[in-house]
């Protein structure tokens, strides 16, 4: 069963996240400060997802805790749980790393095509004829372990961003619209908006363009989308 970490000072909310994870399918790991929830994922390195409440407690955010499960694991699905006032919190969040963002009060539908659409992307149902390598100088995509090679030096990605770049590979020199990737990368089923892809790939830019003002690996499609290339 896959584990998915619940971090969530308020009992109530967390308890009915957990409810609606278990019923989903899910193991529960559940923490209600950021201290708990790095000693949770300790514990347990097998978590998959982890759902970080941002207004918390204690002097340790849902952001900081974010940042500290980034600097050692690129491989742990990370969504935010933010209040609707803090509309920029979203944008903070995924640059210090996480993968998506649920705006309170959500559906236990939403919750959980969320959570679903995490693991799927996470190469859970990867199809064995997928493994392999794509070359595109100077880059290489290692499909088999889910890396990028950027001149020989591996490029530190979250799993949002090797998605994006698979996408984009696997199409070269194909402008592709915002709404194409969302569905690609985020799932048919993702309720949020299309502003995540540009959040994601401004940061992908910094990660791999060798001057990500003036980007020449994923560049713009004006009023449409992104492409590979020129
Ligand atoms: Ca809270």
């Amino acid at each position: 069963m896959k584990k998915v970490l619940v971090l969530e000072d308020e009992a109530n909310i967390r308890s009915f996240v957990v409810i609606n994870l278990k019923r989903a399918g899910y193991e529960t790991i559940e923490a209600g400060t950021g201290a708990e929830a790095l000693e949770q994922l300790k514990r347990h390195p097998d978590i998959r997802v982890a759902l970080l409440d941002i207004m918390l407690p204690d002097e340790m955010d849902g952001f900081e805790v974010c940042r500290r499960i980034r600097a050692s694991s690129s491989k742990i699905g990370i969504i935010m749980l933010t209040a609707r006032t803090q509309e920029m919190d979203k944008v903070t969040g995924l640059m210090t790393g996480a993968d998506d963002y649920v705006t309170k009060p959500f559906s236990p539908a939403e919750l959980t095509a969320r959570v679903d659409a995490i693991c799927r992307r996470m190469g859970d149902d990867a199809p064995a004829a997928d493994a392999g390598t794509i070359s595109a100088p100077p880059f290489l995509l290692n499909t088999r372990n889910r890396t990028l090679e950027k001149n020989g030096q591996r490029v530190k990605l979250t799993q949002v961003e090797y998605a994006i770049v698979k996408l984009f590979m696997d199409n070269p020199g194909k402008a592709l619209s915002r709404e194409e990737i969302l569905r690609s990368v985020w799932g048919e089923k993702y309720y949020g908006e299309l502003k995540i892809v540009d959040v994601n790939i401004r940061r992908l830019r910094l990660k791999i363009e060798d001057d990500p003002q003036t980007p020449t690996y994923i560049t713009t499609v004006w009023g449409y989308g992104y492409k590979w290339g020129f």
